[in-house]
């Protein structure tokens, strides 16, 4: 007897994946932390690969049978030391490059550097959550705001772009051990050699948290880190286009605080199946077409950004330089989460997000962020950006005209159909 499917086993979660994946494919799907990884990347992830415990690292296990995993870490690591030695600073070649890509996800990857480098009680710096931060940065709600004394810096209020005065201020005030340099909800450049100026002023330890923008990094579409930072940490599943997961990159003088830290610090057994999609995912941001794909985001970005501030809608900082922008719909007498909401009623998902110094509770503010990421995985280009911004205004002045969203809904349906999405089965 043949082993059954899914379907045949499990009906329900069956219908559920299969839903998932028809919402996928018929929405436009502008979360900026959201992608589609490849069929390639999802055949790993879902390979024999999940049955394996590999406690440790390439040649050093707690547990035999290991020849067949310890060639897929290595694999994956030294694709990884290549792609992002392509981009890193001046004079930092791959020997230069130490990198682990067992962290669970992002946040894990990030706990890894507090217990590489931190004691209960330092003071770290991150971004604000409020300015565009992540909650691993220090946010009071996080362990990392709870286990060590945050001090967030943030904006300037003329133009929502990170303050380097202030940082150097409260660095030298403050005296940090860490200090985070990475955003999820920022649409400018970050400035990894000031920062670097600062955490070597005060004798910090920086760290750069490229989550969100890896694929631009890798491609040199967004200034790299790598050999400014001491530590450099970031998900695999966002612009990276790789499986969910997490890897950290650090220069040699930290490689064992950063691999002990990660096991036995925090995690057991490494998620090999993860691994082996990380290693398919460099091996697909080492092509020319990933370097036009990042080139692509951003200027989709751009061009969606300027459509959206053209139609009356306040974009902060006036627009971007990555993959995402986040707009204020103070100007459209609507909130973020009921315009969010309508969106999604009409095909296209974002998220309803805080615009800098917002005047409005976080679970109901003021904007939107918005990111090209998986549209332009699509192959979606100029032409559908300004189709979207055109929904979008539609939607926003519109938000409770339920037939007018229906058929929005329709209409981004049938531009979906032109664009397959990577990995999705149709
Ligand atoms: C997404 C993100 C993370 C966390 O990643 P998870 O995989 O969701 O844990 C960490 N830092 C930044 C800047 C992020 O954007």
């Amino acid at each position: 007897m043949p082993e059954k499917d899914l379907a045949q086993v499990d009906a329900e979660i069956a219908k559920l994946i299969e839903e998932e994946n028809r919402r996928e494919h018929e929405s436009m799907r502008l979360i900026a932390s959201e992608n589609y990884a490849s069929r390639a990347v999802m055949e790993a992830t879902g390979s024999c690969l999940t049955n394996k415990y590999s406690e440790g690292y390439a040649r050093k296990r707690y547990y035999e049978g290991q020849a067949v995993i310890d060639q897929v870490e290595e694999l994956a690591i030294s694709r990884l030391r290549k792609l992002f030695a392509k981009t890193a600073s001046a004079g930092t070649t791959e020997d230069d490059i130490h990198v682990n890509v067992q962290p669970y996800s992002g946040s894990p990857a990030n706990l890894a550097v507090y217990l590489a480098f931190c004691q209960p009680g330092d003071v770290v710096m991150g971004l604000g959550l409020p300015a565009g931060g992540h909650l691993t940065h220090g946010h009071t709600v996080s362990i990392t705001g709870k286990y060590f004394k945050s001090v967030p810096y943030g904006v300037r209020r003329e133009d929502h772009r990170i303050d380097m005065d202030e940082v150097r201020k409260l660095a030298k005030e403050h005296k940090p051990k860490v200090i985070w340099a990475g955003t999820t909800a920022y649409p400018r450049t970050l400035d990894f050699p000031a920062f670097r100026e600062i955490a070597d002023e005060v004798g910090a330890i920086l760290a750069a948290d490229i989550a969100h923008i890896a694929g631009l990094v890798a491609t040199g579409v967004h200034p790299s880190p790598i050999g400014i930072a001491d530590v450099v940490t970031s998900t695999t599943h966002k612009t990276f286009r790789g499986p969910r997961g997490g890897m950290i990159f650090c220069k040699k003088a930290h490689a064992s605080a950063i691999d002990r830290a990660v096991f036995p610090g925090l995690q057991g057994g490494p998620h090999n199946h993860t691994t082996a999609a990380i290693a398919v995912a460099a091996l697909e941001a080492s092509q020319p077409a990933f370097v036009d794909y990042a080139k692509a985001v951003v200027e989709n970005a751009k061009v969606l950004a300027q459509a959206l501030v053209e139609r009356g809608f306040g974009v902060t900082t006036g627009g971007t330089d990555n993959h995402l922008m986040l707009v204020d719909l103070t100007s459209k007498n609507i909130a973020g989460k009921p315009a969010a909401q309508a969106l999604d009623r009409a095909g296209i998902v974002a998220n309803y997000n805080a615009v800098p110094f917002d005047p409005r509770k976080p679970f109901d503010p003021s904007g939107l962020r918005i990111g090209t990421p998986s549209v332009t995985s699509r192959g979606m280009g100029k032409a559908e950006m300004l189709k979207l911004a055109d929904w979008i205004d539609r939607v926003v002045a519109n938000a409770t005209d339920e037939a007018l969203l229906a058929k929005i809904a329709g209409e981004v349906k049938e531009l979906c159909d032109k664009f397959p999405a990577p990995g999705l089965r149709m």
